[in-house]
């Protein structure tokens, strides 16, 4: 039979919310089925991290070349570096029918979202959120500028989860990473995806 080709799988939310730590999280246990997309970055490795694993390192001058000749798929500037995925990994690996994942800024998501729309895309969103009500009410101790200020960081986030199928929550990371992955496994019980297969088998592409 055809090979269903893999689903890509953004991962995103505001800065600090924790995506990086969900998605190591992701990547360490063993029955993780889905292939990590390393990015490119313009950003000097951290201690520890090593170029090929923890990302492509590369120089202003090389990451322009990349966005010249169309190799990323998507691609940000962020706090003064730029980071982006490269295609030709992204779609060799779709292809050969695996997942894949990118943990990516929302402004790269919001890309990724215009160019591959069958995606599925999860926002990660901060606790606060859920506590906002109670934080926001709680004990009446906040001023009124503080609790201004909540309200409209909340609002900004509300408005950047637009653009996501999913909402998960990052109240502890292993509950995120399950809600992940019950997502992914839901997502490809869906029947739009599924009737394809049977109806290409019906169709004697097999
Ligand atoms: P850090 O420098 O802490 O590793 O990453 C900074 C931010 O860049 C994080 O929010 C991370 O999700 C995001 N990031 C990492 N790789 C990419 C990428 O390929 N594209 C985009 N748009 N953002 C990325």
């Amino acid at each position: 039979m055809r090979k269903e080709r893999g689903l890509l799988i953004v991962l995103s939310g505001p800065s600090g919310v924790g995506k990086g730590t969900v998605r190591k999280e992701l990547f360490s246990q063993p029955d993780t089925n889905y292939e990590y997309s390393i990015s490119m970055t313009t950003r000097k490795p951290r201690e520890g991290e090593v170029d090929g694993v923890d990302y492509f390192f590369k120089s202003h001058e090389e990451f322009e070349q990349l966005i010249v000749e169309g190799r990323l798929l998507e691609y940000a500037s962020y706090v003064g570096n730029y980071y982006g995925t490269p295609l030709d990994y992204v779609n060799a690996t779709l292809d050969a029918g695996r997942d894949v994942f990118l943990e990516i800024e929302v402004q790269g998501a919001s890309q990724v979202r215009a160019k591959a729309p069958d995606g599925l895309f999860i926002f990660l969103a901060p606790p606060s959120l859920s506590e906002l009500e109670q934080r926001l009410v709680g004990r009446g101790t906040e001023t009124d500028d503080v609790i201004a200020s909540r309200i409209l960081a909340a609002r900004q986030e509300l408005e950047m989860m637009n653009l996501y199928d999913f909402v998960v929550e990052n109240d502890e990371v292993q509950l995120a990473c399950d809600r992940v992955n019950a997502i992914v496994t839901a997502e490809h019980c869906r029947r739009v995806r599924v009737e394809k297969r049977y109806l290409s088998m019906l169709e004697g592409e097999y």
